[in-house]
């Protein structure tokens, strides 16, 4: 299993930065989590958009959907042959309402309602979900493959459910938009660094990748909060590919 991280900033990039797009690849099979803005243009760097199996999105904030309303253009008018003009799985939380109806545009995306019991095969993997805690309806995915396991928390603040959902995945990418600080000021949504830290080391995942990160702030801050708790911490890094 491979995973090419297109963009790890949230709410919104730094310069030449993205938002949330994971490309996840194993046996030919090709799989984007997330499609912030920015993402359509990282994705083109590794892989033609059209060869996408499926789109999973976790929840319906423009950080992680934006770049899905500009690549149905390209899936309409540029489609790859005329025998492949098939609409795009798309998998997506239902809610809020109004956000998933726009989903669909001329066909260009098989849009799929996600729900806490949701389990499904794309090629080698068979993905699993588990409801996070946010502002909007979000769901944290687990991808597992003969060879290995991944876990993606997406946006959540500290929940019960994501330490047994991440149980002894081999990559655990999870959200720290936050520092402590930023918990004991009281602010909701997302997790600290030491959070995903803690929960890491709780699942017992054999690597943590820290993401969302939060384009103003020092990377470095994040690290070192993280590894306080659980030392097989790393940043994510745009473009960086990952053999898990
Ligand atoms: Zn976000």
């Amino acid at each position: 299993m491979q995973l090419t991280v297109l963009g790890c900033y949230g709410p919104y990039p730094p310069a030449g930065g993205a938002c949330s797009g994971y490309l996840v690849q194993e046996a030919g099979c090709n799989i984007l989590l997330d499609c912030g803005n920015g993402v359509l243009s990282r994705l083109q760097e590794f892989i033609d958009y059209r060869d996408l199996d499926v789109v999973l999105l976790s929840h319906l904030h423009a950080d992680h959907l934006s770049d899905l309303m500009i690549m149905r253009y390209g899936l309409m008018l540029n489609p790859k042959s005329k025998l492949s003009d098939q609409p795009l799985p798309l998998y997506a939380p239902p809610e809020p309402a109004g956000e998933f109806e726009r989903l669909p545009y001329k066909s260009a995306y098989a849009v799929n309602a996600l729900n806490e019991h949701s389990a499904f095969d794309i090629g080698p993997f068979t993905i699993t979900v588990s409801s996070g805690v946010h502002a909007v309806p979000s769901f944290s995915f687990r991808l597992e493959s003969p060879t290995a396991s991944l876990v993606y928390s997406a946006d959540t603040e500290i929940n019960q459910n994501l330490a047994p959902f991440a149980k002894s995945a081999d990559l655990f990418l999870c959200e720290a938009n936050y520092l402590e600080a930023d918990i004991t000021a009281g602010l909701t949504n997302h997790l600290s660094a030491a959070q995903a830290a803690m929960i890491a080391a709780e699942a017992g995942a054999k690597k943590l990748l820290l993401t969302h990160l939060h384009p103003q702030r020092n990377s470095s801050l994040y690290l070192a909060e993280a590894r306080k708790y659980y030392l097989a911490a790393e940043l994510a890094q745009e473009r960086f590919i990952y053999q898990i």
